[in-house]
């Protein structure tokens, strides 16, 4: 029987090529006349023309950011915000700037204007995480930019690998939504229809970085996995990856892109059933892929059409580390009780099996 809970987002969404144009009117629209901008380093010249249009309502600007957001840095951001009086914030980068804006914002109750330059996604949810000695990770509705302005013209210069492993963290948001703790069939939609248009954009995107369609279809389909995630939440891969990339400093998109077939193999070996419908949707794009019944296989072979690494060993994780990693993932997910449970054992596996790069088994 039909039996779920669902909270609809109220972002506004703004998405056509130059909208980056409209920040300004965007910030106006809320009332807003004190703002914090946020910029990353790759995102500097956009900042430039955030700044034009923000005239004297711009209060001040960061233009640091680190992955996994390190607890010094939001604190620093939270003061700043404070001691400027900000009425707002304007974040321009990646999941890593969002994720600043969101440290800010869950502080302040002030609202976020995101401008998202990768596929991360974040912008479309109300999660944030800030990194002590271990990644924390939480819901909060301040956390949900206001308004997302989505302009594909911004992601034309994204290189290749970022390009895939963003690409494949979108992946990740749509293919994990039917196993989150609060899946339910809004989600496993959103899911659906992102990998869908992830799958036929990303590989033209990694080719040819200046096609627009391309990078349009991308960035619509990392907004509906992002929607897919926030639904759904943060499940055992995610988990996964906050473990190695929050406390064992493992860039964030790459961890993604290695684990994603090797949890999925694990995950479908349980409930084969949940992960058919991704399994066709990848088997369309290449009827080869075991004829479309193999999630984890279809996922490997569009890691490795895109060129994305898919070894644990090739991102910089250090054989060492995984035991300490797999008793950490391990007693996250104890806690957090996530299904199916997977024990430390397993774990061990799982991430030795990524460590090297072998073919996925389930
Ligand atoms: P990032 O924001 O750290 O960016 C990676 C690098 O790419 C940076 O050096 C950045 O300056 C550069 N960059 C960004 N856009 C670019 C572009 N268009 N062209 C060229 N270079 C560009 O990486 P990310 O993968 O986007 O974000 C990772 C962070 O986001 C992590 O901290 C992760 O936890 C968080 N995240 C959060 C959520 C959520 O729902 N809260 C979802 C996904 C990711």
């Amino acid at each position: 029987m039909i039996d779920f809970r669902y909270e609809y987002a109220t972002a506004r969404v703004v998405f056509r090529p130059g909208a980056v144009d409209a920040v300004g009117a965007e910030v106006a629209a809320l009332g807003a006349q004190r703002v914090l901008l946020i910029a990353t380093a790759s995102a500097a010249a956009v900042a430039v023309r955030i700044v034009d249009q923000l005239g004297d309502r711009l209060a001040g600007v960061l233009d640091y950011v680190i992955q996994h957001v390190p607890e010094p840095l939001a604190a620093g951001a939270r003061l700043r915000a404070i001691d400027l009086a900000a009425d707002a914030v304007v974040s321009v980068g990646g999941g890593s700037a969002t994720g600043l804006a969101k440290a800010v914002a869950v502080a302040t109750a002030i609202p976020i204007v995101a401008v998202p330059t990768t596929y991360a996604g974040s912008e479309a949810t109300p999660v944030y995480g800030i990194t002590g000695t271990h990644k924390t990770t939480g819901r909060d509705r301040h956390a949900r930019p206001r308004v997302i302005v989505y302009d594909p013209e911004l992601t034309l210069g994204m290189p290749p690998r970022l390009t895939a492993t963003s690409g494949l963290n979108a992946v990740a948001h749509a293919v994990q939504a039917p196993v989150g703790p609060s899946a339910n069939p809004l989600s496993t939609m959103y899911g659906l229809e992102a990998l869908r248009r992830l799958r036929d954009a990303l590989p033209r995107a990694v080719r040819t970085g200046d096609d627009l369609d391309a990078r349009a279809e991308a960035l619509l389909g990392a907004h509906l996995a992002g929607t897919a995630f926030a639904g759904a939440g943060s499940g055992l891969h995610h988990k996964l990856c906050h473990v190695l990339g929050g406390d064992f400093g493992l860039p964030h998109a790459e961890v993604h892109a290695v684990l994603l077939p090797y949890v999925v193999a694990y995950q479908q070996s349980v409930a084969p059933e949940t992960f058919a419908p991704a399994a066709a949707v990848l088997g369309e794009r290449d009827a080869a892929v075991l004829g479309g019944r193999d999630a984890a296989a279809g996922l490997r072979a569009l890691a490795e059409d895109l060129g994305a690494p898919t070894s644990l060993a090739e991102i910089g994780a250090l054989a060492d580390a995984l035991p300490a990693a797999a008793e950490r993932a391990a007693k996250d997910l104890a806690d957090s009780a996530v299904q199916p449970l997977i024990d430390e054992a397993r774990l061990r596996v799982l991430l030795d099996d990524a460590h090297t790069g072998r073919q996925p088994t389930s």
